[in-house]
């Protein structure tokens, strides 16, 4: 591809799609939906403008979609589950069925009107293909005008296809170690790719908690990224969550 060799091309979108998916687990997930990080300013200007950048996801949509999917975990009405769709289909469709439950919620009701009162005051970075776009000519700029693109558009695949492994194994195949709603599950094989977000059963069991590690194996990498930005001043508050009791004991 031009002067650039498709292997550096796709280390290059498979690494900027893994940092996608821990800016999402980070920031849309632990942080905006169950407040279990909290941001200093900084920290927050630069995490929404990345998810912007890198996901051209709404972050009051992803939000109010994946509330439902608690609220009716692996139940009618739960957005993404295999379980009522099928893992197939969630593994192959999953951004469809993402965009479709957006496109099912009521305009006036939301978990988080302060998000959509905040996209209204920043129209420009509330509009996800805009920074699809953005993210595509800044590429272009650095690493040429059809590579750049590339790069952008395979990370957004890898992005989509990871997203789809945590709606659709992590609610079919792992251990149960906790009581939880819906069939959630422990995956710690793909915690690394997910971010920690494989740990699932830990998450639904307690969404309130950053930490999703219940093992010495387990990896949880946007946990350990929340600490590092604590530690640089840009997260200000990691929430430790409750002692888990496994179904076990
Ligand atoms: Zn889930
Ligand atoms: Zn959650």
């Amino acid at each position: 591809m031009g002067d650039v060799a498709s292997w550096a091309v796709l280390v290059w979108a498979v690494g900027i799609g893994l940092a996608s998916t821990a800016v999402s687990a980070l920031y849309l997930h632990r942080g905006l939906a169950h407040q279990a990080v909290r941001f200093t300013p900084v920290g927050d200007q630069i995490l929404w403008t990345l998810t912007w950048l890198f996901t051209g996801i709404r972050p009051s949509e992803w939000v109010d979609v994946h509330m439902r999917h608690h609220r009716f975990a692996d139940q009618e009405g739960d957005p993404h589950s295999p379980v009522v769709h099928g893992l197939v289909k969630i593994l192959a469709f999953n951004a469809f069925y993402y965009r479709r439950a957006v496109r099912a919620q009521q305009p006036g009701q939301t978990h988080v009107p302060h998000l959509r009162a905040r996209e209204e005051r920043d129209p420009l970075r509330s509009r996800g293909w805009l920074g699809v776009v953005v993210a595509m000519a800044g590429a272009a700029v650095i690493a040429g005008p059809i590579v750049g693109p590339v790069i952008i558009a395979l990370q957004g695949v890898v992005y989509v296809v990871i997203s789809g492994l945590v709606n659709g194994l992590c609610h079919w195949v792992g251990d149960v170690e906790f009581d939880a709603p819906g069939r959630n599950i422990h995956n710690p094989l793909i915690a690394f790719i997910t971010a920690g977000e494989s740990l699932h059963n830990t998450h639904h069991r307690s969404p309130g908690r950053a930490n999703l590690r219940t093992r010495s194996t387990d990896v949880d990498t946007a946990y350990m990224l929340a600490l590092l930005l604590r530690r640089i001043g840009f997260v200000s508050h990691v929430r430790r969550g409750r002692t888990l009791a496994s179904v076990s004991s």
